[in-house]
């Protein structure tokens, strides 16, 4: 019998040639189309996946109306699950080459959805294919589950859980080895406070996205405040001011951060707000409505609101105020992103945070709320498939949680395993994840094909 080593070095080249026939496939989600939930792009890319699926093997390939689609081996009613997704972010600028005419450079694949998550995804099929070859007896069936919304909220996979039985264990191939055994809850909302008759504020404007300290806020006031807005600022730094018809326009600038790892960013929809505040230029309910955004943002544990918790699992709770602006009726808006541990459960998180909002006359909107996964460290899975990577490459790397979500985190018993590999992160013309000239190291996939062959064959001894 073939070892797995084998199969995956002599498939190299077979891997490469179908990677390109899915990177080379424009599947950034577009508008809705007839049987095409994503757009067409994804959709295209889902059916270049089924062909491959049939070549390498598998007895099945389901479409789930457009949303998702599968590849199936064995036992329909216990099996294992992959996840993957087919979808890809937007390219940007400055690429050397079509982020969608795959090629390859000093070993690496390059091209957009290289590594998140076509060519992870197909190293699992490959994996697939080896025990497929090799006739090894399937204890559990295999399901490759192909995500065509990842990227845009994973409302594939929740189309997926409402129409379809769930895997008895899945991993997902969409973050980093060795494997990822827990996620921090993510919340998110708009806290709005009362409409504001009068304001100071003309406008106010920070942050581009919820999930990211942002590092500029504009603020425009009559140009009446100029003299007191740059009197407060004296001896600050991280703020300009200029003049324009009347108007005053201050601009503070922060440092920004990935919500997950807020500690030690500067978040200048903060500073923009202080300033107005140290200036004595708000009153009343504007001013009480500046002054309770200020609290949520200058707490990035979440005392302030009653979410600060540690369990000594991941890292402490944070939040932070990613986007402020005033709505088309007058109100003060502050996004917030909040990453919580177990420590607080889910529900908790949304009722602290109302109690205090409402309290401060502050409405939540628009929650969005996913809460956090753990399986312990030393569970038979997650320890088997740490040794299996170990073993593969001779390294020595531990089980991690994060901040960040994937798909592991809308099943009850899932982890994200590979295909990043912790301190070979590449030369420095290799984009990673969402970034121009994204790239993947070849002998990491090949590597992959290997790892996730020898886990889809022990996972068949394990109980579940
Ligand atoms: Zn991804």
């Amino acid at each position: 019998m073939q070892t797995a080593r084998e199969f995956a070095e002599s498939n190299r080249d077979n891997l490469l040639r179908d990677l390109k026939r899915l990177v080379d496939i424009n599947s950034i989600k577009g508008e809705p189309a007839e049987g095409a939930p994503y757009g067409t792009g994804v959709r295209t890319a889902e059916e270049e996946a089924f062909r491959i699926a049939k070549e390498l093997g598998f007895e099945k390939t389901v479409d789930c109306d457009g949303h998702i689609g599968y590849a199936h081996t064995g036992d329909e009613e216990k099996f294992l699950g992959v996840i993957g997704h087919l979808d890809v972010v937007p390219v940007g600028d400055g690429w050397d080459h079509d982020p969608f005419d795959m090629y390859i450079k000093e070993g690496y694949v390059m091209g957009r959805g290289t590594g998140d998550d076509k060519g992870p995804l197909l190293a699992a099929m490959y994996a697939c294919k080896y025990l497929f070859d090799n006739k090894i007896p399937l204890r559990y069936g295999i399901r490759v589950l192909l995500g065509c919304d990842e990227e845009c909220g994973m409302s594939d996979l929740d189309y997926y859980l409402e129409h379809y039985p769930e895997p008895v264990f899945a991993f997902t191939p969409d973050a980093g080895f060795p494997v990822g055994h827990g996620e921090k809850g993510i919340y998110s909302a708009d806290l709005v406070s009362a409409p504001i008759t009068d304001g100071k504020i003309l406008s106010i404007s920070g942050g581009m996205a919820s999930n990211v300290v942002p590092d500029r806020c504009t603020a425009v006031l009559d140009a009446c405040y100029a003299d007191a807005l740059r009197k407060a600022a004296e001896n600050k730094e991280g703020y300009a001011f200029s003049e324009e018809d009347g108007r005053v326009t201050v601009t503070a600038s922060g440092k920004a951060a990935h919500a997950g790892s807020p500690w030690g960013s500067v978040n200048a929809n903060f500073k923009a707000v202080s300033l107005l505040l140290e200036a004595g230029i708000l009153e009343g309910e504007e001013k009480r409505a500046a002054e309770f955004v200020c609290s949520v943002m200058n707490d990035v544990d979440g005392g302030f609101l009653g979410i600060a918790a540690e369990d000594g699992r991941f890292e402490k709770n944070s939040i932070i105020g990613g986007m402020i602006g005033l709505t088309e009726d007058g109100r003060l808006c502050l996004n917030v992103n909040s990453r919580y541990n177990t420590a607080i459960p889910a529900d908790e998180i949304e009722k602290n945070i109302e109690k205090k909002a409402a309290e401060c006359g502050f409405e939540v909107r628009n929650v969005g709320n996913s809460g956090p996964f753990y399986l312990e460290p030393d569970s038979p899975a997650v320890r088997l498939m740490c040794d299996i990577f170990n073993s593969v490459t001779g390294r020595n790397d531990r089980p991690f949680v994060m901040s960040g979500g994937t798909y592991a985190r809308k099943m009850h018993n899932a982890v994200s395993f590979g295909c990043e590999v912790f301190g070979e992160e590449g030369p420095e013309w290799v984009g990673s994840a969402h970034m121009k000239n994204e790239g993947q190291s070849i002998d990491i996939l090949v590597k992959a094909v290997e790892i996730y062959a020898e886990t889809l064959m022990k996972l068949q001894e394990v109980d579940f």
